[in-house]
């Protein structure tokens, strides 16, 4: 009797079920694309299910009518046969492996009786006791793949499109065909594939429980560009009992898997099934195209577009070396300015927030603030990106959200100073690996003179900190420099990742909790974070006050303008503090942007400077800020377009985006202070 409903529950109630309900998902699939398989499910689940005993009542008829014909002539195997072609429409069930569509449905119905032709093979190996092997290695990655998914739902609420589940059932095959071919080796195998598949998913675990949100592309990017000493900043930074907890108990199931599970007898095929079982792998592979979701591809697959890139650019730079940029734009500088010295200091995770100049409550600019009449403070500048290579790669060419291409066809910053008739300094106490590690440090390296105070991994913990003041002494050489017109840019270490080392003790001012504004996540570590921040602060104050007292001291016609890379956020509002785009808030966005000019400046360009007073609240994205620097610099060519300089009168506002979404309706309509609230 049991085998008897079996036998029928597998020929004809699931496979009428299936095709009843594929049919009828079909009829729903923009729903299903839209809304995701449960949310259609919900809305049409009467239809569905009407549509799924409707199958299974068509699909029993079709087997009463196959008995009443068939059993009277006693052809057991003819029956059988066709049974098992009933059961072949099982496969239907891959529908939802694809893109909902006709043509998938079409194509699928069309592989029923191929399936029908193949089954008994497959199913003879499948059943096989000795795959047992096989199965627990494909079960040990899809562990690694759904634990990542199943901790960004729980941490950020959000669910991706069920497409992308599904396929996650499909991305661990391709890792299959090594313990196919070789099955002696299995275990070994499954250890190594097993640690790469777990330092990864270290990292990507790690950062959803940190930023409640999975790691977007510019973060693998992140991680590939930053030293080793960053690494370890971060981890410092923040490793928890509730970010090693889960990671803990990923690496017991992962280990238990192999000790367990994954023994003797392994299975023996013989050659022509391991082949076809391969070959059946790798169509699977091309057909599911899934094979880029498992965790440690991402990286490599991040690596690679990263190396490719920046090698793209180190030929770019090759090839301008070799050929003189005669076909740049012609430069033609303000007659009014025979000598100039422009400063150009570009900070680092500097908070907007947290800047007294900023109507922060702490004062954390002192000195600046005694000069306050003398500086323009933009109040509405943003970041295009909130890691530093990304923003660079915008800040110092012509490169914006409109043309990144320009980045390999025009000069660079650096260059484009240089052929204005400036000698330029790139001064950096940023970490430097080599001249080809980063952007910033490839378009540095083509300044006149540069210096790197901070090489290698000099900024390793337990080493003596640099800070950004050892800047000081090469600043003034540059400043006592005789050229008549010099560009000047100091890259500081500013506020970033390990803040407590960016500051001297003296700067360590801020200590005090009372006067942290209350919020139901302060905890000492909290009031740390926020302190040490604010001290990094204070000590960048210092830096820039001397550096606008040094110049002054000149008494030259000069432009000095500071902003920060991006922004940083330190618990300004949610339990939260560091910057990660898919995480993206106004606090990771919003940066100090803030200008002095001399009184030679002044005098020369009278209208100019006085127009800048009225232009501190434009809404400006530094994408585009190479044309406010070209601008000041009063060196123009081609290459300008005036609407992107916040120093012009023709400036035009433009729509702003962080990570793709329209910033400004974000903070003025909807008033959200970052992409997930
Ligand atoms: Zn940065």
């Amino acid at each position: 009797m049991l085998s008897f409903i079996k036998a029928k529950f597998l020929n004809n109630i699931l496979p009428g079920f299936i095709t009843g309900i594929v049919l009828q998902f079909n009829w729903a699939k923009s729903i299903l694309l839209e809304k995701g398989l449960i949310n259609c499910f919900v809305q049409h689940w009467g239809r569905i299910i009407l549509s799924g005993i409707i199958g299974i009542l068509l699909f029993l008829l079709i087997d009463f009518l196959l008995r009443r014909i068939y059993l009277p002539s006693k052809n057991k195997k003819r029956l059988d046969n066709y049974y098992s072609f009933l059961d072949s429409f099982n496969i239907l069930i891959l529908y939802f492996f694809f893109k909902p569509a006709d043509l998938v449905l079409i194509i699928l119905i069309l592989f029923v009786p191929i399936f029908y032709l193949l089954k008994n093979k497959l199913v003879y190996i499948l059943a096989k006791k000795e795959i047992k092997n096989l199965y627990w290695c494909y079960l040990c990655i899809l562990l690694f793949l759904y634990y990542k998914e199943i901790l960004l739902i729980i941490v950020s609420g959000n669910t991706q499109n069920y497409l992308y589940y599904f396929s996650l059932l499909t991305s661990p095959l391709t890792f299959i065909i090594i313990p196919v071919l070789y099955p002696r080796i299995t275990k070994i195998y499954l250890i190594i594939l097993g640690i790469l598949f777990y330092i990864t998913s270290f990292i990507t675990n790690s950062h959803i429980l940190l930023y409640k949100a999975d790691m977007p592309p510019s973060t693998y990017y992140a991680i590939w560009e930053t030293t080793f000493t960053e690494s370890t900043d971060f981890i410092k930074d923040y490793a928890s009992l509730s970010i090693l907890l889960p990671n803990l108990i990923l690496l017991l199931l992962f280990v238990s898997i192999i000790v367990l599970k994954i023994r003797k007898p392994y299975f023996n095929l013989n050659i022509r099934d391991r082949i076809l079982a391969v070959v059946i792998i790798i169509v699977l592979h091309f057909l599911f195209n899934s094979f880029y979701y498992n965790i440690p591809v991402k990286f490599v697959d991040s690596y690679l577009k990263f190396r490719a890139e920046l090698n793209k650019y180190r030929k770019e730079f090759q090839l301008r070396k070799n050929s003189p940029l005669g076909k740049q734009a012609r430069i033609q500088c303000s007659s009014l300015d025979t000598s100039q010295i422009f400063v150009l200091i570009i900070g680092e995770s500097a908070s907007k927030y947290h800047q007294g100049l900023y109507g922060y409550h702490r004062n954390t600019n002192p000195l600046l603030s005694t000069i306050k009449n003398e500086l323009f403070v933009f109040d509405s500048v943003i970041s295009p990106h909130s890691h530093t290579n990304p923003v660079l790669a915008k800040v110092l060419t012509f490169a914006n959200f409109e043309d990144m291409d320009a980045l390999y066809h025009k000069r660079s910053l650096i260059e484009y100073m240089k052929d204005a008739g400036y000698k330029t300094f790139w001064l950096s106490n940023q970490q430097f690996a080599n001249e080809h590690s980063t952007i910033a440090s490839m378009i540095g390296i083509q300044a006149d003179v540069t210096v790197f105070t901070n090489i290698n991994n000099i900024d390793s913990v337990g080493s003596k900190p640099i800070y950004d003041g050892v800047l000081l002494e090469h600043y003034q050489k540059a400043l006592n420099d005789k050229t008549p017109k010099k560009f000047i840019v100091l890259h500081l270490m500013g506020s970033h990742s390990d803040k407590a080392k960016r500051y001297p003790d003296q700067f360590k001012k801020f200590t005090d909790t009372i006067d942290i504004p209350y919020r139901e996540f302060n905890r000492p570590w909290v009031y740390e974070i926020i302190n040490i921040h604010d001290n990094s602060v204070l000590y960048t104050d210092f830096v820039l006050y001397q550096t606008i007292q040094m110049l002054k001291v000149k008494n030259e016609n000069s432009i000095w303008l500071y902003f920060s890379d991006h922004g940083e956020e330190i618990f300004d509002y949610r339990d939260f503090w560091g910057h990660s785009e898919a995480n993206s808030s106004i606090y990771m966005f919003d940066i100090p942007f803030i200008l002095w000019l001399s009184d030679k400046f002044k005098n020369l360009h009278k209208e100019k400077a006085t127009n800048i007073l009225t232009y501190t609240h434009r809404k400006y994205q530094t994408d585009d800020v190479i044309h406010s620097i070209i601008d000041l610099a009063g060196c123009l060519s081609d290459d300008f377009i005036p609407n992107k300089s916040i120093f012009n009168d023709q400036f035009k506002y433009e729509k702003r985006y962080i990570y793709g979404h329209d910033y400004d309706s974000l903070v003025i309509i909807n008033k959200k202070k970052s992409i997930i609230d």
